[in-house]
C-alpha cells in the first residue's frame, strides 16, 4: 500500500498537551484482536487480549472484535464464536485454502485488506512467534505505529488514543507510547500478561466473512511438515499456580537446594532471577522477568530477590506475592503483599517444615 498524503498529515494541536484527531483518522474506530491459533488450538493470548480489549472498547464506547484467518475445515466458526464467549462484539472471519497454516504473506495480506476496509483504530496482537511475525509486516504494511511487548494497555483521555506502556533502555524504565497520528494503533502484549477473562457462554455476536483474493503461486513460503516443540519436559512456569523463585541472595548453588524443597512441598514450579540462571544454578526456562518469562500464578514467593524492574515485570500480576529478604528496604517489598525480613537460609527450612506438616494434617482430614 502507498502512503497517501492524507495520512502523513500532522495533528493540528489543540491546546496544552491536547490533539485534536484530523477526520480521516476519526474513521478509524472500535477495537480488533487477532485471534491466533495453530493445529485446531487457539492460543490463551487471544483471550487475554479480548478480556483487556473489552475494557479498553467499554471506556472508548466502541465495538470489540476478533479477527479468525484460517481454512475451510478448521474449526473458524467455533474460534469465533469462543470470541463472543470471552468479550467480543463480533468477529471478521476470512477463510481460504492458502490459510491453511500461518504463513506471514497470506496473514498479512487477509489482515490489512480487513483494516482497510473497515478501519479499526486499535489492533491487538499476541506477543508470540506468530504474533510478533504478523503484527511487524502489518503495521509496516499499513504504514501504522507499533508497541511491541506491552506491560500495560490504557485510553488516553486527552485524546482517546491507546496509551501502551512497555519496557524501555534495558527495562530501566517503563515509557508510555501513544501512536497520535496513524491508525490503527497497533500492540504486542506477551501470554500471561492481561488476566484471562470469564468466559461467558451466554455471549453471542455476529460474525462478518471476508474474502482473501490470493492465489498459492503468488505465495514464496510453504509449510512442508508440522514438527510440534517438545516441550513437555520443560517448566511450565507460566502456567504455573504456585512459583517459589530463588535470587542471587541464595548465595551459592547448595542453598538455591532449599528453593527446590519448598516448591516440592507446595507442588510448585521453581523459577529464578537473572542472576541465579546466569551463575548456572537454574536453566534458562526458569528465569522470570523482562528476558525470561511472565507468570501469573496465585501465589508467588520470592526468596533473595531484590525486586529489580526487568524481574518485577514478569512476575506482578500474580495474585499472591511473598518476599523473603534480609534487607527490610529491598524494593521487591514496595509491592510485595507479604514480607518476612530475614535470612532465606533460615527462613525456607522452617517454612518447608510448616507447610509440610500442614499438609499432613489436611490430608488426614481427608
Ligand atoms: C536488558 C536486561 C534484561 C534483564 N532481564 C531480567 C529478567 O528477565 N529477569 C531478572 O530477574 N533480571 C533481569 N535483569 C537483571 C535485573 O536488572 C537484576 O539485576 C536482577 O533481577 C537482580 O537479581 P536478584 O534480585 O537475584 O539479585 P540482586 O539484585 O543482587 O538482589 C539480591 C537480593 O537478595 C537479598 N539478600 C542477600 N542475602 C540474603 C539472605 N541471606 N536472605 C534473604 N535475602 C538476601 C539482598 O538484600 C538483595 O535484595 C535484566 C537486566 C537487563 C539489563
Amino acid at each position: 500500500m502507498t502512503q497517501t498524503p492524507e495520512r502523513n498529515a500532522s495533528p493540528k494541536k489543540a491546546g496544552r498537551g491536547n490533539f485534536e484527531l484530523d477526520e480521516h483518522l476519526k474513521a478509524y474506530q472500535g477495537i480488533w484482536v487477532f485471534i491466533e491459533h495453530e493445529q485446531g488450538e487457539v492460543h490463551p493470548v487471544s483471550w487475554e487480549l479480548l478480556g483487556e480489549g473489552r475494557k479498553l472498547a467499554d471506556k472508548l464506547g466502541v465495538s470489540l472484535s476478533g479477527v479468525v484467518m484460517g481454512a475451510a475445515g478448521l474449526p473458524t466458526r467455533r474460534f469465533c464464536e469462543e470470541s463472543f464467549f470471552y468479550g467480543a462484539d463480533n468477529c471478521y472471519l476470512v477463510e481460504d485454502p492458502v490459510l491453511a497454516n500461518y504463513r506471514n504473506e497470506p496473514f498479512t495480506r487477509g489482515m490489512t485488506d480487513l483494516v482497510n476496509r473497515y478501519k479499526p483504530e486499535i489492533l491487538l496482537l499476541g506477543a508470540t512467534t506468530q504474533g510478533r511475525d504478523l503484527a511487524g509486516s502489518v503495521a509496516t504494511t499499513l504504514e501504522t505505529g507499533l508497541t511491541a511487548d506491552c506491560t500495560e494497555l490504557n485510553i488516553d483521555p486527552d485524546n482517546r488514543g491507546l496509551a501502551a506502556t512497555r519496557p524501555t533502555f534495558g527495562g530501566s524504565l517503563l515509557c508510555t507510547i501513544i501512536t497520535k497520528n496513524y491508525r490503527p494503533q497497533m500492540a504486542t502484549v506477551r501470554p500471561r500478561v492481561m488476566s484471562m477473562p470469564e468466559r461467558d457462554t451466554s455471549r453471542s455476536g455476529s460474525i462478518v466473512e471476508h474474502s482473501l483474493g490470493m492465489i498459492e503461486t503468488e505465495i514464496v513460503t510453504k509449510v512442508l511438515s508440522f514438527i510440534p516443540d517438545d516441550t513437555q519436559d520443560k517448566p511450565q512456569l507460566p502456567f504455573a499456580d504456585i512459583i517459589v523463585s530463588g535470587g542471587r541472595g541464595m548465595k551459592k548453588p547448595e542453598n538455591f537446594q532449599l528453593i527446590w524443597s519448598l516448591a516440592k512441598v507446595l507442588g510448585a514450579e521453581v523459577g529464578a532471577t537473572r542472576p541465579v540462571v546466569q551463575a548456572g544454578w537454574a536453566e534458562l526456562d526458569r528465569q522470570v522477568g523482562q528476558s525470561g518469562k511472565t507468570v501469573r500464578p496465585k501465589l508467588y514467593i520470592a526468596a533473595g530477590i531484590s525486586g529489580a524492574i526487568q524481574h518485577r515485570v514478569g512476575m506482578e500480576g500474580a495474585d499472591v506475592i511473598i518476599a523473603i529478604n534480609n534487607d527490610p528496604n529491598a524494593p521487591i517489598f514496595d509491592f510485595a503483599h507479604y514480607g518476612i525480613v530475614g535470612n532465606a537460609m533460615t527462613i525456607l527450612p522452617v517454612l518447608t517444615e510448616i507447610f509440610k506438616q500442614q499438609l499432613a494434617v489436611a490430608r488426614k482430614a481427608g
